[in-house]
């Protein structure tokens, strides 16, 4: 079997505080992983739900990136792009409530104007290419550089057993339309269950995909938000080792 090399994104759904940022850093950088994911401002479905830290965590992410690892993060308002910015992150991602809106799409990519760090783009919660396709344009008449994908399945009444349906004929459609654009796939909000992870990558990796975004929180019950859906760093490199994924750094 061949090996697959692929760039590996991977942290917590949220930055909750300093002591599980730093520590699932840590285990992450142990197995191997050099892009860290956490999310600072989370768009929850209910209120009263977990929102996250906001830019009160922004610290905790430099310490991470102080521990030789690239550091990323959503963004959804302008606001945040200006925090994310000002803090020097080296990455961040627009999430699949926000891709949906063309207003927001616009507003951001003014935010972004010029930026040269990577922009990745999910898709939207629903299954409309379209949607998709237009926020990349707008982003990229906003002159920004280097945009990515991260395919992350989507809403449809009935998706058992999954939290979000592949449906798998969309990502092969979007990157035969795009083979310039690097496709990331995220089996964690597709999954929504830890259980069903490796099937998904498994199945991914007959397509042509760049890289993996997988959640990862070094106490997966304890999370704040997304608990059944991610892996600890242990568990991770089990996942990647028996689907034979070797780990190219950025
Ligand atoms: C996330 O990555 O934690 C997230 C909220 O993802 P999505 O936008 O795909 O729902
Ligand atoms: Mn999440």
């Amino acid at each position: 079997m061949n090996k697959h090399q692929l760039h590996i994104i991977a942290g917590p759904c949220s930055a909750e505080n300093r002591e599980q940022v730093v520590s699932t850093a840590a285990q992450l950088k142990a197995i191997g992983i050099d892009t860290f994911r956490a999310g600072l401002w989370k768009s929850r479905s209910r209120w009263g739900t977990f929102e996250g830290r906001g830019e009160d965590a922004l610290p905790w992410l430099k310490e991470v990136q102080q521990m030789e690892m690239k550091v990323m993060t959503e963004v959804a308002l302008p606001q945040h792009v200006e925090a994310v910015l000002k803090a020097g992150l080296d990455a961040l991602w627009i999430g699949a409530r926000t891709v949906v809106n063309p207003f927001m799409m616009e507003e951001l990519g003014s935010a972004l104007q010029g930026v040269e760090i990577p922009v990745y783009v999910k898709n939207p919660v629903c299954p409309d290419l379209d949607l998709w396709q237009g926020g990349i344009d707008r982003l990229r008449h906003h002159d920004i550089k280097d945009i990515r994908s991260i395919y992350r399945g989507f809403s449809v009444v009935d998706s058992t057993p999954y939290r979000n349906a592949p449906l798998w004929s969309f990502l092969q459609r979007f990157k035969a339309e795009h083979p310039d654009i690097p496709m990331y796939f995220d089996p964690s909000h597709i999954s929504g269950k830890r259980a069903l992870i490796t099937d998904l990558c498994s199945k991914a990796l007959s397509y042509p995909i760049d890289g993996l975004m997988i959640e990862s929180h070094v106490c997966p019950d304890c999370a704040l938000s997304d608990a059944a859906q991610q892996l600890t760093p242990h568990d991770l490199k089990a996942v990647l080792d028996g689907l034979e994924v070797t780990m190219s750094v950025e």
